[in-house]
């Protein structure tokens, strides 16, 4: 297994769990500012197409356990509508902030083509892969204008060396991307790098509060950070975006253990919603302990807060993707066949 797979996972397996927390960003993010609407300037016909991203005419997803042979743009758009719903949103910039998500579940494809080779199919439609909901396509109010954007920009991937990336995205950063080596350790990647994001005030801030010892249940509960009886909890190392790199956990004995297992170990029996983030600091005031942060997900690669931000000022889809992945470029994927294994 690679890196990337690893980081995969942990990326998806966000993603289903913030679904909901998505749409109450997005009407958040509608109430508070004002649409800043302008026409933004595409030319997808003069995009140049690549070699190295393999976009084939189909997939074969599993849905709902039977492997379907699907379209890339229909996969796309079932995947798109799956992921965000931009709700209150002025039409234009919910059209970029559409266009930016179908280009993302389509490089995701190109990038993990085959993922289930030895299974008989490409994808399946969990978070495993990315979740693929064709009956969203019969229900969503946005499913007519992604159509539109689908028909321009049809086949079009976010490359780097002429090969489709690992577009990592989570709900909201807190003001700071991080860096895919910081938070997952592994070979750097050199357009996940982190850096600050747009109007960090408008991220999401959090604060969560329990009990030494419901603390001390969770890490005990998990043999990467078993201590016995935990004392004392604290971050031991920041990373540059500002998240917890290393908790230290004391008890029968003391531990360090990377702020992203920590905080996967913390959530899975505190609650999903304990830890948003692991751009915390640590309060203790006698038997409590207070994590107050911000932002919400892993923060490597695409904010879709701070790109939803960003779609309403007007940025186009191509400079919102080139901010949260420097040194990318867009192109046009040549459609070919695809062979699948078959079991
Ligand atoms: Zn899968
Ligand atoms: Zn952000």
């Amino acid at each position: 297994m690679t890196g990337s797979y690893d980081m995969t996972l942990h990326v998806k397996g966000e993603g289903a769990d913030l679904t909901r927390r998505r749409v109450l960003a997005w009407l958040a993010l509608a109430a508070g500012t004002s649409a800043a609407s302008c026409l933004v300037p595409r030319a997808p016909e003069t995009t140049p197409r690549v070699r190295g991203a393999r976009l084939p005419a189909a997939l074969r997803v599993r849905v709902n356990g039977r492997v379907r042979e699907v379209p890339i743009e229909a996969y796309v758009l079932g995947t798109t509508l799956a992921e965000v719903s931009p709700v209150g949103e002025a039409p234009a910039a919910a059209e970029r902030i559409l266009e930016v998500q179908t280009i993302l579940a389509r490089t995701y494809a190109a990038a993990h083509l085959g993922r289930h080779a030895s299974e008989g199919f490409d994808l399946c439609d969990t978070t495993h892969c990315q979740v693929y909901q064709p009956d969203r396509i019969r229900t969503s109010r946005f499913t007519a204008i992604t159509e539109r954007v689908i028909e321009r920009t049809h086949g079009t991937v976010i490359v780097f060396n002429g090969r489709p990336i690992d577009a990592l995205f989570h709900a909201d950063c807190g003001g700071k991307t991080a860096a895919a080596a910081d938070v997952w350790q592994g070979t750097p990647v050199p357009y996940l790098i982190g850096g600050p994001d747009v109007a960090p005030d408008a991220h999401r801030h959090w604060q969560f509060t329990t009990s030494l010892a419901a603390l001390g249940q969770a890490v005990d509960a998990d043999s990467r950070s078993r201590v016995g009886r935990l004392t004392a909890v604290a971050v031991a190392g920041r990373d540059a975006s500002g998240r917890a790199r290393d908790v230290e956990l004391r008890g029968a004995r003391t531990r360090v253990v990377r702020g992203v297992d920590f905080r996967a170990i913390a959530d899975a029996s505190l609650g999903e919603r304990a830890l948003l983030s692991t751009r915390f600091t640590i309060a203790r005031q006698g038997s409590a302990v207070t994590f107050t942060g911000t932002g919400y997900g892993h923060g490597v690669g695409l904010c879709q807060l701070g790109a939803a931000i960003r779609a309403r000022r007007g940025d186009s889809p191509a400079m919102i993707l080139g901010a949260y992945y420097p040194g990318t470029s867009l192109m046009r994927a040549d459609e070919t066949e695809h062979q699948v294994v078959e079991p």
